[in-house]
């Protein structure tokens, strides 16, 4: 399947201190692909790069058969790509209602109603909330909206970063079993950056494990789930 996102030989860097050395990774139209990996291993900067809020030092970024390299983040999100942070980062202070029109900024206006409609069909909880201040609203559902706004711009590529920090058990495996339901009705493909290794790769299709900022390992997401290595890092196993 040719590649929607195809990262080469990238490196990039805070400084003096090199946080990605020579990373490769790909991701095909309508895949879930996860990145695992521990504490400081590059994966924030790993989506920070693709999504232009941090300088390539080398390599390629391709999204579509393009070079996103030296793109402006808002228009690598009118390209498609959008990113979840880590800490999801939604407005607090606004209600979800205007998150939500906030992350459809790349569309026409006349696109909020549906876009908005989409989202509580996703998380009904949301419809419930409309009226709420973003801050008011537990972790889980602050991630929850962080997605849907996310979903407002109609991306191609999705990227998320952590989306099981800080919620609870049950909330995570409802928004991980969302994040197959979006794939499949959006069309969208799905970068998952994620320490939880056991539900990233229950919903991933493939998956790479990043160490020090490079890649060390890279298949499917049932032979990462029977990785020996892995099991005893990330697995618990
Ligand atoms: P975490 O799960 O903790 O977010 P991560 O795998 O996402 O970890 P990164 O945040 O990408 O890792 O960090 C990769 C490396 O870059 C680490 O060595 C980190 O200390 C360093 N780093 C990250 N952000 C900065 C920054 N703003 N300034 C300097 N160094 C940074």
């Amino acid at each position: 399947m040719p590649a929607l996102l195809q990262v080469s030989d990238l490196a990039a860097a805070y400084g003096g201190v090199q946080a990605l050395h020579g990373v490769g990774l790909r991701v095909a139209q309508g895949e879930i692909v996860c990145v695992l990996g521990a504490n400081g291993a590059g994966k924030t900067t790993l989506l920070r790069a693709v999504s232009g809020l941090l300088p390539v030092r080398a390599g390629r970024i391709e999204f579509d058969g393009q070079s996103l390299v030296g793109t402006a983040p808002e228009d690598i999100v009118r390209r498609g790509v959008v990113h979840v942070p880590q800490g999801r980062m939604v407005f607090t202070g606004l209600t979800v209602r205007d998150n939500l029109v906030m992350g459809g900024f790349t569309r026409p206006a006349a696109d909020a109603k549906a876009g908005i409609e989409r989202a509580v069909a996703y998380f009904p909880r949301l419809g419930e909330r409309m009226k709420q201040r973003a801050g008011t609203l537990s972790g889980g559902e602050q991630q929850m909206l962080a997605i849907a706004r996310a979903l407002m711009s109609r991306p191609r590529l999705l990227m998320l970063d952590e989306p099981s920090m800080g919620v609870a058990p049950v909330i995570k495996d409802f928004i991980f079993d969302k994040l197959g339901e979006i794939r499949l009705q959006e069309n969208t493909a799905i970068l998952l950056v994620e320490q939880d290794a056991d539900v990233a790769l229950a919903v991933a299709d493939r998956g790479y494990v990043l160490e020090t900022g490079a890649v060390v390992l890279e298949g499917a997401a049932e032979g990462l789930r029977a990785n020996e290595d892995l099991k005893r890092a990330y697995l618990g196993g």
